[in-house]
């Protein structure tokens, strides 16, 4: 294989100490040699840091001042030999140190590249490769927790395991349709019995799946809310900033805020909405124009009314226009200018609010942060060792199918080739999870969506 190069490194906003340039293949000692000048007596020794300058072979120019880690092949990343050049961050020296390394005769690596080729050459299985890829874009610790679980090969195991199991069926079948009188007869009831704790293990994992995706990709929450409700201070009390600002007009928050942040380790997308009601003010109603949008791009709607004005018309209007199918969480605030108790609301004591707070103390702010995690099925107390990404996920759901439609032929009690028909297809998406059996054009999918240098 050619040798490939990249900046291994963030390169935006393009201010760090330090950047790497990576080498990978059979060229990558070579060009080291080429553009790195070490002086003294260093020894150019794998798995040994040597420090120098990267020097132009050209004009003789010194470019940075740098040092040079060799990993020779196989005990590399890519278990090609690798070279690794440690300039000073920044954008202008990385770059000039990678084109001296492509005009030595690197070529410029794609997306994820380094993976594939630990991939192809069998570092890694692909759970592996992708839970590298998922720590790098982790935006919660959980999820940085999970891709770690991910890396030490829990997946590959959980998937790899249940895929024996369906093997070991699959032989037994398959010597029953080739040597039926030759062997001992089959027991098809132990045989369904087998594939049906398969098929529970795989669904049970589509549905932590979710949760996991909820811990990767976190929720989009908007808050919604007649002006002067307190959405800006319930904002302000959650992000514990003061990025809106809190005021006793109606109508300030005009815009729509996003801020991020991470509640019980799971990654929030705050959504605040300027008051959805009818107005004859064009900026104004710019604000309801946003709110709707924000209501339908939302997974979740913290619906917030006025406890000391109770709950109004217009209140109504805004609970009527959440769609259909959105986790809503109807919460009165303001609750210590009416005397009332925080947290989840007993049921029949005030039909409409489902938790109370008060967003200017800050009292119930952690029920109600639970209460809305909980209603997303993403509480922390359900914790997860392994998470299925969404394309393991969907080849899990694929399995699972077709190791229930391999039941049903025994189920018709059909001839056994008619059961292995099904069992191969649950086998093979199996294996297209962990890598065993997968196409090339799949690989680059996987691996395309990774970022470069990686
Ligand atoms: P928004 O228009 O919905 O964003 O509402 P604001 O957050 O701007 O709050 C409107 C007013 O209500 C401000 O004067 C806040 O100080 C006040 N406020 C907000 N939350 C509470 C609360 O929990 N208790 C009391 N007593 N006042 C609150």
């Amino acid at each position: 294989m050619d040798t490939i190069a990249a900046i291994a490194t963030a390169v935006a906003p393009g201010e760090g100490s330090v950047a790497i340039v990576r080498i990978s293949g059979l060229e990558a000692e070579g060009i080291g040699r080429r553009l790195f000048a070490a002086p003294g007596q260093q020894i150019w020794d794998s798995h040994r840091v040597l420090y120098g300058h990267v020097v132009d072979p050209v004009s003789g120019e010194r470019v940075d001042e740098a040092l040079l880690l060799l990993m020779r092949a196989p005990r590399s990343f890519t278990r090609e030999t690798v070279v690794e050049l440690h300039c000073h961050g920044g954008l202008v020296a990385v770059q000039r140190v990678l084109e001296l390394v492509l005009a030595a005769g690197a070529r410029r690596a794609l997306p994820g590249e380094f993976s594939l080729r630990a991939f192809l050459n069998g570092r890694l299985d692909l759970t592996r490769a992708e839970a590298i890829s998922e720590m790098i874009t982790a935006r919660s610790r959980r999820a940085a927790q999970l891709a770690m679980a991910g890396i030490d090969g829990g997946l590959q195991q959980r998937i790899g395991t249940l895929r024996e199991r369906l093997l070991d069926q699959l032989a037994e079948l398959e010597a029953r349709v080739d040597f039926e009188e030759n062997l001992p007869p089959l027991d098809g009831a132990a045989v369904v019995a087998e594939l049906a704790l398969v098929r529970a293990e795989l669904e049970q994992l589509v549905v932590e799946a979710r949760q996991g995706e909820l811990q990767r990709q976190g929720l989009r929450v908007a808050i919604v809310g007649r002006p002067n409700v307190g959405k800006s201070s319930l904002l302000n009390l959650l992000s514990q900033r003061d990025k809106a600002i809190v005021t006793d007009l109606p109508g300030t928050t005009r815009d729509l805020l996003e801020s991020e942040l991470v509640l019980e380790g799971v990654p929030l997308t705050l959504l605040d909405t300027a008051g959805i009601r009818a107005s004859s003010d064009r900026v104004e109603q710019l604000g309801i124009a946003r709110s709707r949008e924000a209501l339908s791009a939302a997974d979740a709607v913290l619906l917030l009314y006025d406890l000391v004005v109770g709950w109004t018309p217009e209140d109504q209007v805004l609970r009527e226009l959440v769609p259909m199918g959105a986790v809503l969480l109807v919460a009165g605030n303001k609750a210590d200018a009416v005397g009332l108790p925080v947290g989840p609301v007993v049921s029949g004591e005030d039909p409409l609010a489902e938790v109370r707070l008060s967003a200017l103390t800050g009292e119930g702010r952690d029920a109600l942060v639970s209460e809305l995690l909980r209603r997303c099925g993403a509480s922390p107390s359900q914790g997860l060792e392994v998470a299925l990404n969404l394309r393991q996920r969907d080849l899990a759901a694929a399995a699972a199918v077709s190791i229930g439609q391999s039941m049903e032929a025994a189920d018709q009690q059909l001839p056994w080739d008619f059961w292995t028909i099904d069992l191969r297809a649950a086998i093979a998406a199996l294996g297209e999870i962990t890598g065993e059996d997968v196409s090339e054009a799949i690989l680059d999918r996987v691996f395309s969506r990774f970022c470069i240098g990686k």
